[in-house]
């Protein structure tokens, strides 16, 4: 019991700093500016950083820097009794909910994971461990701090990219590309280097989902430099139409934003976006630009795929490849960006094209390509899906306690994907004989072409 009490207090202390930085993030992070002429890849990166960094933490009124000690989470507040030790102006308290939130969010996540032994788990060694469907996991094992931590600490990263993405879209209605990009990173990062068939959470691929992933994620790069040199067209090069969403509680009346007390002179500012309904024609040719976005990762996908399935010697080097665990786990972390996104995005394409209206804003596209390469294919998809049931949970909850006010989706997919963390070992293993079962059908179905054929 002891050692799970020392690791609780330390994991809440790390988790509250972390708080700390995410307050940082969900403050400055909207208020960044990127010259959109600058089309080089590395110069907004920096910007974000200096952005982020500098200056330091200071009172927003009389600009004076905080003592260190003024910055330590939770317990600095509180010792100020929430005002400027200079000036004596309110601090929001929102800033030590928001630590305290993380601190406790990590200590949750290690109490479920480690003590009550629900969390992430890994294959069964006599089950076909990754031979049908890349991110289908049979059996669990129990977890242990010192062996899982790694996967522990890549899924706390989630959990606090989550809450701040969530955070700066129920208020500006926004999610910054940059939180889902750094957790995509860090997923693929650390899938390549972790995993293994045996470690639980790991997303090694199977030859085929390896195969989608490396054409897709190559399709995916011709997409992004077609589209910085103008060759592909940007669509909604106005913004998007907020059409879901009540247009009112984005006027800086209507909105609830607690950072911005008074002696913030300059808030953030929602972006800008036409009020005009677009007609049913105006979407559809905007969709259009989206689908020829998607088509060079589908096709390329597609096309190495078929390769290394049905030329035999391209297919011998790729299970040789494949065998080693880096490159199984780098292929799956992929396969799960690319697939956390695109099945968001052919959402958004096919519901806008029927229904007339907007579904779905590209913000909730970026997300789930972040979750899924930290999560996998299978488990964003999962998340996706479960999303609305949070939806009406939450809609419900305001309908007694009388706020009213319209979320974005991109909390949703947050609390899904959170409880997926937990429970997407039991909900795949209920999923998996219909999974395998539809795999198996598809590769008869191609099998018998092919002999046909
Ligand atoms: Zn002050």
């Amino acid at each position: 019991m002891l050692p799970h009490l020392i690791l609780i207090l330390f994991l809440f202390a790390l988790g509250a700093c972390i708080g700390s930085f995410l307050n940082v993030v969900v403050w400055r992070l909207p208020q960044i500016e990127h010259d959109p002429n600058d089309r080089s890849f590395f110069a907004p990166v920096l910007k974000t950083i200096e952005g982020l960094s500098n200056p330091p933490s200071h009172c927003p009124k009389c600009k004076n820097k905080l003592k260190w000690y003024d910055n330590i989470p939770v317990i600095g507040w509180i010792k100020l009794g929430g005002k400027c030790r200079f000036c004596g102006q309110s601090i929001s308290p929102r800033y030590p909910i928001v630590e305290f939130l993380t601190g406790a969010l990590f200590v949750f996540y290690y109490v479920m994971f480690f003590m009550l032994q629900i969390g992430p788990c890994a294959a069964h060694p006599n089950l076909v461990p990754h031979a049908t469907l890349g991110t289908l996991r049979m059996v669990p094992r129990p977890l242990a701090f010192l062996i899982d931590y790694p996967i522990y600490l890549l899924y706390m990263a989630l959990v606090s990219g989550l809450l701040a993405s969530s955070l700066i879209d129920a208020e500006l209605f926004i999610i910054p590309v940059e939180i889902p990009w750094v957790l995509a990173l860090l997923g693929i990062v650390a899938h390549a280097i972790i995993d293994k068939p045996s470690l639980p959470g790991a997303l090694n691929a199977s030859a085929g989902g390896a195969a989608l992933a490396l054409g897709g994620g190559i399709g995916l790069i011709i997409s992004i430099v077609l589209f910085q040199k103008g060759i592909l067209a940007q669509s909604f090069p106005d913004g998007e139409p907020m059409q879901d969403v009540d247009v009112e509680t984005l006027s800086p009346q209507g909105k609830v934003l607690d950072y911005a007390t008074p002696e913030f002179l300059d808030p953030p500012k929602p972006p800008e976006m036409p009020t005009r309904p677009m007609s049913r024609r105006e979407l559809a040719a905007e969709m259009r630009k989206e689908m020829l976005f998607l088509l060079p990762p589908m096709v390329l996908a597609i096309v190495w795929w078929s390769l290394t399935t049905f030329v035999p010697a391209i297919g011998r080097v790729w299970a040789q490849a494949v065998a080693l665990n880096f490159f199984s786990g780098l292929t799956g972390a992929i396969l799960g960006a690319l697939v956390g996104g695109f099945v968001v995005w052919i959402t958004r394409i096919l519901g806008t094209l029927g229904f007339g209206r907007l579904a779905m804003g590209l913000g909730d596209v970026h997300l789930m390509f972040g979750v899924g390469a930290i999560i996998g294919a299978g488990a964003a998809t999962v998340a996706f899906f479960l999303a609305p049931f949070f939806g009406i949970a939450i809609a419900i909850y305001m309908l007694f306690t009388g706020k009213r006010r319209e979320l974005p989706y991109g909390p949703y997919l947050s609390l899904a994907t959170a409880f997926v963390l937990l429970f997407g070992c039991p909900i795949m293993a209920w999923l998996t004989p219909g999974a395998s079962g539809l795999a198996l059908m598809i590769r008869e179905l191609l099998h018998g072409g092919a002999v046909a054929g």
